[in-house]
This record gives structure tokens, sequence and C-alpha cells, in this order.
């Protein structure tokens, strides 16, 4: 077994404590004062894994956007995952379904899987690159927005802006095995298709 395998399954509980503190920051969209703690909380993760700067993105309507970036110095383009914090769960649906793992060690709770396993992911890979001195020689960016399941209104033209200066984009939203809404339209004289996915 590699030692990265051995780290990250040492890790298992570290990411269940740390998913469950995720979800329990009830994140809906327009709640900006909400969703703002939880960005606060993303920044100092984003500090303790020593990112060498994290740009606040400031927003009227919807929680503040984070870039940050490891590694700036390091040659080549960077490698960047791009999150969300917010989700589609109204205040007080955690008293309603509280985070609760089942007998097969499956965590269920608002936003779980959107996107907050997708985040403790990204930071539990910070972290283990960090903590066994993996990090590539190559810069590092996480741009975390938190209007995605408004259909990303303002986030679009950050999106814009930041991507076409990396090299890769790894989008940590949850696979499915179907699209959640998907339409394909194809005629003799248009073609169109749009998927969805929140
Ligand atoms: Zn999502």
């Amino acid at each position: 077994m590699s030692d990265l395998l051995r780290y990250f399954q040492s890790q298992k509980q570290a990411m269940t404590d740390l998913l469950t503190e995720l979800v329990n920051y009830e994140t809906p969209t327009l709640d900006k004062a909400a969703v703002d703690k939880l960005g606060a909380y993303m920044h100092a993760q984003f500090k303790s894994l020593g990112a060498s700067s994290v740009t606040r993105i400031p927003q009227a309507k919807v929680g503040d956007f984070l870039l940050a970036k490891w590694n700036e110095d390091a040659p080549g383009k960077p490698i960047m995952f791009l999150i969300h914090i917010d989700t589609v769960w109204g205040i007080g649906t955690l008293a309603e379904r509280p985070v609760r793992i089942d007998e097969d060690g499956k965590l269920f709770g608002p936003g779980a899987i959107d996107m907050k396993g997708g985040i403790t992911v990204v930071l539990a890979a910070l972290r283990g690159l960090v903590e066994q001195k993996l990090m590539p020689n190559r810069p590092i960016w996480v741009l975390m927005t938190s209007d995605e399941e408004v259909g990303s209104i303002y986030s679009i033209p950050v999106i814009q802006e930041v991507a076409p200066q990396v090299g890769l984009v790894l989008v940590m939203e949850p696979a499915r095995s179907q699209p959640a809404s998907f339409a394909l339209v194809n005629s003799s004289t248009s073609s169109s298709c749009t998927a969805a996915v929140t």
C-alpha cells in the first residue's frame, strides 16, 4: 500500500468531523450573513494550510468569494479547484434533519454531497500534500464562490476572468448517475444542449 493511501485512510475520522462541521454551517445562497460565516471559516482554513495569499472578492447580495493561492512563484500554469459554499437548504433545515451517519458509514445532512463533500476533499487533499511534504512545484489555487445554487449569476464573470489564467480546473461538484436535468434539442435548423446540476 502506498504511503499516501495509508495516510488518507488514517484521515477518515478527521474528514468525517470536517464534513460534519461544514454541514453544520447553514448556508442558503441568499442569506449573505450566514454564508459569510462559513466564508470566514474557509479563510482561516486556507491560511492554516499555508496559503501564501487569500484574496477576498466582496459581494453585495451573496457571500464574499475567496481566491486562495499556494506556491504562487512556482513554474507552470496553476491547478485550480473550483468550489461553492452555498446550498439550497434554508436556515432551520438542520433542526429537522441533523447530520447523521448510518450503519454503512454514510453521512447525511443538508448539502453534505453538494458541495460540502467536495470541499472536504479539497481541504483534506491540501492538508495531506502539506503534511506529507508532497505539494507539487506548481501553483495551486482554490476559487471559492457562494452563488452556484442560483445559477452563479455573480460568479460567472469572476470564473471567466480567473479560469483562462490556469492550466487545469477541478470542479468539485458531485458526480451523479443521472444528470439533475438535461435537455438536448436537435433539429435540421438548430442544435443546442443544456445541462444543469445544482
Ligand atoms: Zn453544487
